[in-house]
């Protein structure tokens, strides 16, 4: 049961009213302070993947870091490919293992858009348990190779985000809502609370179908998160927090100890930061003990 898909668990978390943290890492190192964290905390985990880092280690590596160490972790974890434009790549995924694959169309029209999502759906629930997830508008900022300027990210359409849905197949929906990739510029940044309240009655009014994530995490303040959570959003995504971490620290290790000639105590150093970095996270969504 450790290894899962994210529709299980966003499933549950919807109706219990709590989210799931979605947490970006580029190799075991990062990987391990997540799962660290989620023991610790017994809480539901997705790692997840940019497509860069999967590129650079093979699909096939970061899938049997994983399954190796979910197997025999009490807690369900599931591997996520994040923001994937190409149709070709989320298939090699699937195939390789990974359990939510993420199709990124969201710069298409939006019948190309519904096109190469539902594409990514029907393969991946063909090949296995796989779930999928669509982005229907922009996010702000950078993620990986995908830039969009914050005055032209668009946000999504509720009657559009029913069509799309239905259209696609997809398990799980991202709809765009005012939150960026990168760092947020202000203090309080102009989220639309309505229009996500909108598109989860009109999604799962009748109860819990589809559940909704918001991503650019990083930055959110608490309280916007609890209401999203309130309102309907079952995984957050969180990723430049996590790169910063690892960045300060290594810095911070090795200003802290520049004569000694020991990696693997850089690497204890980020693992710790990361699962401390993390277990914050778990306890603002709430799925403590949720496992
Ligand atoms: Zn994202």
């Amino acid at each position: 049961m450790s290894i899962v898909n994210a529709r299980d668990i966003l499933l549950e978390a919807s109706k219990g009213k709590y989210a799931v943290g979605a947490f970006n890492v580029i190799d075991l190192i990062q990987l391990e302070g997540v799962v660290d964290a989620a023991v610790d905390r017994k809480s539901p985990v997705i790692i997840q993947t940019s497509v860069k880092p999967s590129k650079f280690l093979g699909a096939d590596v970061p899938v049997s870091i994983y399954r190796t160490i979910a197997a025999s972790a009490p807690v369900p974890i599931c591997l996520h490919l994040d923001h994937c434009t190409e149709v070709a790549y989320c298939k090699k995924c699937a195939d390789a293992g990974y359990t939510n694959i993420m199709i990124d169309a969201s710069k298409q029209p939006f019948d190309g858009n519904i096109s190469q999502t539902r594409e990514v759906a029907q393969y991946s629930h063909k090949v296995g348990r796989i779930s999928v997830e669509g982005e229907l508008g922009t996010v702000g900022g950078v993620e990986d190779q995908i830039k969009v300027a914050e005055d032209e990210a668009q946000l999504a359409n509720p009657n559009q985000a029913v069509e799309y849905v239905e259209a696609t197949g997809v398990d799980i929906f991202a709809p765009a809502i005012g939150t960026a990739h990168g760092v947020y510029k202000t203090k309080n940044p102009r989220i639309d609370f309505e229009r996500l309240g909108e598109i989860n009655r009109r999604l799962n009014g009748k109860g819990v179908k589809t559940p909704l994530v918001v991503h650019g995490g990083t930055g959110l303040p608490e309280d916007y998160i609890k209401r999203l959570i309130e309102m309907g959003v079952a995984k957050f995504n969180v990723s430049t927090e996590l790169k910063r971490t690892r960045i300060d620290a290594t810095y911070e290790y090795i200003a802290a100890n520049r004569d000694e000639y020991e990696p693997g105590q850089v690497d204890v150093a980020v693992r710790d930061a990361t699962r401390k970095a993390v277990v914050h996270w778990i306890q603002m969504l709430g799925s403590s003990g949720k496992a």
